[in-house]
């Protein structure tokens, strides 16, 4: 290497699973890590960033790093792929099978995309499901650290699958769901089987998808190192479990408002940039500003979660009959069933508009974090859940798959900062919780939701547990350069 070229910073390929809360919580890593002048390649699908390109200005946000550039790749889906609901599974497979080879191929036809100005890739910080990145890292030598976009409690959950099984606690069939779990440390008490992430219900303990979870969350340990999207005060007990397995762990969350502090110390720039997959209708924030403080309730089911027309038209009632205001993201690909959204009945959108406001995708942290918000009814996708926590906004948590079944547990049972409906879906009961947290036990609920969020903010204000563990992982990244 030239003189010149010694000098060059460290250069982080990132390579998140293409789908929204992920692209988010790594574009958030990405600029974090910007912010300390590292080069960043930030690999994203085709599919994703077409539609990253129409939605936002991301392409001008990041013009500001000459050191940030986008490469793209497939995803190994067809474009008329839903990439939502269930079928989000089959990106496991399409990535694995198809973007593998084709990532392994650009890697080396592109010579690591090294440059006059860029160092061959000195490291890669790849999604903790993206074990062919892994693998690649291995081949050729290049240090690997893994990120993982789920809370902490949920890894820890899938990393004891063998000593779930073992024990019988996982539920076949549906059998035995209410059985607390004594096979996660650290959660024993209050743990149910059906609390347990979702893929570890099934009809027979063979059936793959478990074995699946389990090696790719055992992979992850091969890491030089691991990153959590969390924060010491919200998840450290459980962290201290996984750091016996992973000991360079190091939790740097919430990602977002880590990103808002660092880019408030460093720039003019206060607000974070939207990484969303669909137009953003901010209409909803002018509504929101015609009403009272905290008597709107937040709906948002996120960017794969799909529901019935039976199940959407419970919600609608146990709103309305809650009496509260509400308002509602109603992705246009949400709603299964032959007709799609065309199933939406005509009274439904014009009964909404006495009390409430129906938007297909909204700038969910401005959202949260207006203050005519009191209460969100969310999936509990990860990032959802962070965002509330930081905002302040307590819960009702009605979670769809996967991780979601853990944190809406910890949601309710650990942090107490809302409510879990867990698998129902009745009108009586959304009405009921709703009242609950929007009226009933509102003051007891904020206030312990403002004490979340003060700790988060604590964490990534200077000083705090993640703004050191960023630091601590940058310098690391520092000496991965040989
Ligand atoms: N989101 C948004 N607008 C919406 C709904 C969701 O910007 O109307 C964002 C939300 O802020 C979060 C992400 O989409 O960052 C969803 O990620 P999460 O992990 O909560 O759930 P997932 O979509 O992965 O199920």
């Amino acid at each position: 290497m030239s003189s010149q070229g010694a000098t060059l910073p460290p250069h982080v390929l990132i390579f998140p699973l293409p789908i929204q809360g992920h692209v988010n919580s790594m574009l958030n890593l990405a600029e974090l890590l910007c912010l300390s002048s590292l080069d960043i390649t930030f690999m994203v699908s085709d599919f994703s960033h077409t539609r990253l390109l129409k939605h936002t200005t991301i392409a001008s946000r990041f013009e500001r790093y000459a050191g940030f550039s986008f490469q793209s790749i497939s995803d190994g889906l067809p474009d008329d792929h839903p990439r939502a609901g269930d079928q989000i599974m089959d990106m496991l497979p399409s990535t694995k099978n198809i973007t593998g080879p084709l990532f392994k191929q650009m890697m080396l036809e592109k010579n690591l995309f090294a440059s006059e100005s860029r160092r061959p890739i000195t490291c890669i910080i790849a999604d903790g499901v993206l074990s062919f990145a892994g693998d690649f890292a291995e081949e050729k030598g290049i240090p690997l650290i893994y990120f993982r976009t789920i809370s902490a409690c949920s890894f820890w959950a899938y990393l004891r699958i063998p000593e779930l099984i073992e024990a019988g606690e996982i539920s076949v069939k549906g059998i035995g769901m209410d059985q607390i779990v004594k096979s996660v440390p650290g959660m024993e008490g209050f743990l149910r089987s059906r609390d347990v992430p979702s893929f570890c219900r099934v009809n027979n303990i063979n059936e793959p998808i478990l074995h699946t979870v389990y090696s790719v969350t055992e992979q992850t340990t091969r890491a030089q190192a691991v990153i959590f999207n969390t924060f010491e005060d919200l998840e450290g007990p459980i962290v201290s479990h996984i750091r016996k397995h992973i000991p360079r762990l190091f939790t740097i969350g919430p990602n977002h408002s880590h990103l808002k502090s660092r880019l408030a110390e460093k720039t003019a720039e206060n607000s974070i940039l939207s990484g969303s997959f669909w137009a953003e209708d901010r209409s909803c924030l002018d509504w929101l500003n015609a009403q009272p403080p905290k008597s709107v309730i937040y709906v948002s089911f996120g960017s794969i979660t799909v529901v019935s027309r039976e199940q959407l038209l419970e919600f609608w009632h146990g709103l309305v009959n809650s009496g509260h205001r509400f308002l509602w993201v109603m992705r246009p690909d949400s709603i299964v069933g032959e007709g799609g959204k065309s199933q939406i009945p005509k009274e439904l959108e014009e009964g909404t508009r006495a009390r409430g406001c129906m938007v297909g995708w909204a700038p969910q942290e401005e959202v949260l974090n207006h203050e005519a918000v009191g209460g969100f009814l969310t999936h509990s996708g990860w990032n959802s859940t962070l965002e509330s926590i930081v905002a302040g906004v307590p819960m009702i948590c009605w979670p769809y798959f996967a991780d979601q079944t853990t944190n809406s547990r910890f949601v309710s049972e650990v942090w107490k900062i809302g409510l879990d409906m867990k698998d129902t879906c009745d009108r009586e009961i959304i009405e009921k919780v709703v009242r609950e947290i929007m009226k009933e036990r509102k003051e007891e609920f904020l206030e312990r939701a403002e004490n979340m969020a003060k700790l988060a903010r604590k964490a990534v204000s200077e000083g705090g547990s993640s703004y050191c563990n960023l630091d601590a992982l940058i310098e690391y990244i520092k000496t991965m350069i040989i």
